[in-house]
């Protein structure tokens, strides 16, 4: 049963190429472990897990991978024991190998296998050294295989390799890009060995082994067949296929058919026999038909020779379809290189062959998809962060975007600051200010709060307490008007003494009190007083029908005021009436006085006492004392009005 790890993904999809790996991956599980080039095949059953095997005296540990900028490497990386090693190859089976001073290329191009050959041998901290300074280009869920061998490894740099699970074994494959004879290629692929494993031209018994070298180059190459004699019995091939001994084979380099058939010659598939199509094989006179796998192009093989130039050598990648040619040994066109295998089988190794001496060791690597989390300030009341990443795959929190430092969510939270108070005292509402409730304000937020714990969220609005208004008393008069003078009352409030309104009071009106319409006979010598209400110091003068009496005709005394005319003036007036006026220096007011001779006025008429006199008012004075009071009474309401804005400022 043959399986194929690498083939041509030219001709196959990547999904294919999948899907088998994983199928291989546990068929593989049962087989011999030990392989170098196990590759891709065991990374499955290894993952997370760096492993080393059959090392006895060596071992190999990749250690944690590093991943940063999407490169991989393995800084940790760690060889045991103490080898001469000659060489390392490193897989992947996503990403590629970013190294490019490995000594064989990928040969499936895509850079996902890289060998190192150390043909003369490397140290283990040189190996070591190599090993850490691999770099790989990341990509999640990739696993990195990497195999070292201490057995003998010897094959040109130049080469192509892979490798293949067939029958329970690994077989290496290389093709050798040099022009040389079918015999010296035989004799030189057994001289080449990779991990103990000596080499020979590749045997081709499927399908898929032919594919595999399609794989490797699409060049044309030597392989391990010929047409031999039939007389070789299985035990001489042996020998002429192990022992380094190409001479025997000479022997059959004969034109002649007669008696010769295809077969292996070389490998632990020599002796094997190769089918020749029906129509081709009734051509070869003589020759012997074989039973097992072959692949010739069409009308091959066709025997064409002369007698020194027989075909007698396989060539594969006969153009243009990569199908099989007979062909001279030292057939020098068409420019073809060479097959070389390597496969476990008895007498296929190396002198001091170890399995032992193969150790592979694979670790899956998780690239982190990370997703920034902004940082956010804490609040009074809310939590913070600080700036972190996390992995949207594994779930695993770093600190950094190149995820070095591994954190937690619960450790990049910063907890919510509380609230900064600042208390407001309780303030008793007056007559003309707003009070207000206890309260507390957090000077951060700005939010108001009935309490300090902040249980009870608020507003200074709601905590403000109104202004209760004056509660005022009665008017009070405090200073009384008088005539032609206003007064003033007060109120005071209730709440506060020393909140008072005052407002003005009208001034009374000039009056003769008494002796108003007296009637003074000539020469009677009759005291006549007239009686105004005007204070004494506000008097200025009397006038007489219009015109100031001079003050030496009357006298004047306190009571308000109490004018007594001179009876000397009095008897030089003529009969008549006399308008009598008293002049204040705010105001006057106007009496009358008749004057008659003897007998023509009857006694009753003189009493002035009986006769009500009518209380002028002083019209004269009306129009001016109240525009004053209005005035007044504004100013004074206006004064009343300022006074209570301040205090309400204060
Ligand atoms: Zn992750
Ligand atoms: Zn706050
Ligand atoms: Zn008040």
């Amino acid at each position: 049963m043959i399986r194929i790890l690498f083939y041509n993904i030219r001709k196959r999809g990547v999904c294919c190429k999948m899907s088998k790996f994983l199928q291989r991956s546990s068929l593989y599980r049962k087989k011999r472990m030990g392989l170098l080039l196990a590759l891709t095949m065991i990374l499955s059953l290894f993952a997370f897990v760096s492993t080393a095997e059959a090392a006895s005296t060596i071992s190999l540990s990749l250690g944690g991978p590093s991943v940063s900028s999407n490169t991989v490497t393995f800084p940790s990386a760690e060889i045991g024991g103490n080898a001469t090693y000659y060489a390392m190859t490193v897989s992947v089976d996503k990403g590629s190998i970013l190294s490019t001073d490995y000594s064989m290329a990928d040969m499936l191009a895509n850079h996902q296998t890289a060998t190192w050959l150390f043909n003369s041998g490397k140290s283990t901290a040189d190996v070591q050294t190599l090993l850490r300074s691999v770099k790989l280009s990341a990509q999640d869920g990739m696993t990195v295989t990497v195999t070292l061998t201490a057995n003998q490894t010897n094959i040109p740099t130049s080469s192509y390799i892979t490798a293949e699970e067939i029958n329970g074994s690994t077989h290496y494959y290389i093709f050798v890009d040099s022009q040389i004879s079918w015999e010296n290629a035989y004799e030189v692929a057994k001289s080449y060995s990779f991990c103990g494993l000596k080499g020979y031209l590749a045997t081709v018994t499927s399908a898929d082994e032919d594919k595999i070298l399609d794989a490797i180059s699409s060049k044309r190459g030597w392989a391990g067949a010929a047409r031999i004699s039939t007389a070789w019995t299985d035990a001489e091939l042996d020998q002429t296929c192990n022992g380094s001994v190409y001479s025997p084979l000479v022997g059959t380099k004969t034109a002649n058919n007669s008696g010769t058939i295809w077969k292996w010659v070389c490998g632990p598939e020599a002796g094997l026999s190769i089918k020749i199509d029906g129509s081709q094989a009734l051509r070869y006179y003589g020759v012997q038909n074989g039973t097992g796998y072959s692949n010739w192009s069409s009308g091959e093989p066709n025997g064409s020779n002369t007698s020194s130039l027989p075909e007698l050598f396989l060539e594969v990648h006969f153009p243009s379809e990569y199908r099989w040619n007979d062909i001279p040994a030292n057939w020098t066109q068409g420019g073809r290189g060479y097959f070389v295998e390597f496969s476990p089988y008895d007498g296929g190794y190396v002198s001091g062959y170890s399995e032992d001496n193969n150790v592979t060791a694979s670790q899956l690597v998780h690239v982190h998809s990370l997703t920034k989390t902004e940082a956010v300030s804490p609040t009074c009341t809310e939590e913070g962060n600080n700036e972190y990443y996390t992995c949207s795959a594994c779930g695993k929190v770093f600190k950094d975007e190149a995820a070095t430092e591994e954190t937690s969510v619960e450790a990049e939270t910063l907890p919510a600051k509380g609230h900064t108070m600042t208390k407001t005292e309780a303030v008793s509402p007056t007559c003309t200010e707003e009070g207000n409730n206890e309260y507390y304000t957090c000077s951060v937020c700005g939010k108001v709060f009935k309490d300090e714990a902040a249980t009870e969220e608020t507003s200074v609005e709601a905590e403000t307490l109104a202004a209760l208004g004056h509660d005022w008393g009665e008017w009070v008069e405090t200073e009384p008007a008088l005539p032609g003078v206003e007064g003033i009352e007060t109120r005071t409030c209730t709440r506060d003494a020393s909140h008072k309104e005052a407002r003005i009071i009208k001034a009374l009106s000039y009056a003769i009190l008494e002796g108003d319409k007296q009637t003074y006979v000539l020469r009677s010598g009759k005291e006549i007083s007239l009686r105004a209400n005007g204070a004494l110091s506000k008097f200025t003068g009397l006038m007489v029908d219009g015109k100031t009496l001079d003050s030496d005709k009357y006298t004047v005394k306190e009571g308000s005021t109490i004018v007594t005319f001179k009876n000397a003036y009095l008897d030089a007036l003529s009969v008549g009436t006399y308008k009598i006026t008293f002049v204040y220096d705010n105001g006057s007011v106007d009496g009358t006085l008749y004057v008659v001779e003897a007998g023509t006025q009857d006694d009753s008429q003189d009493d002035s006492d009986t006769k009500t006199p009518t209380v002028k008012t002083g019209d004269n004075a009306q129009p001016g004392l109240w525009l004053a009071l209005m005035g007044l009474s504004c100013a004074a309401l206006l004064v009343g009005f300022v006074t209570h804005r301040k205090r309400a400022r204060k």
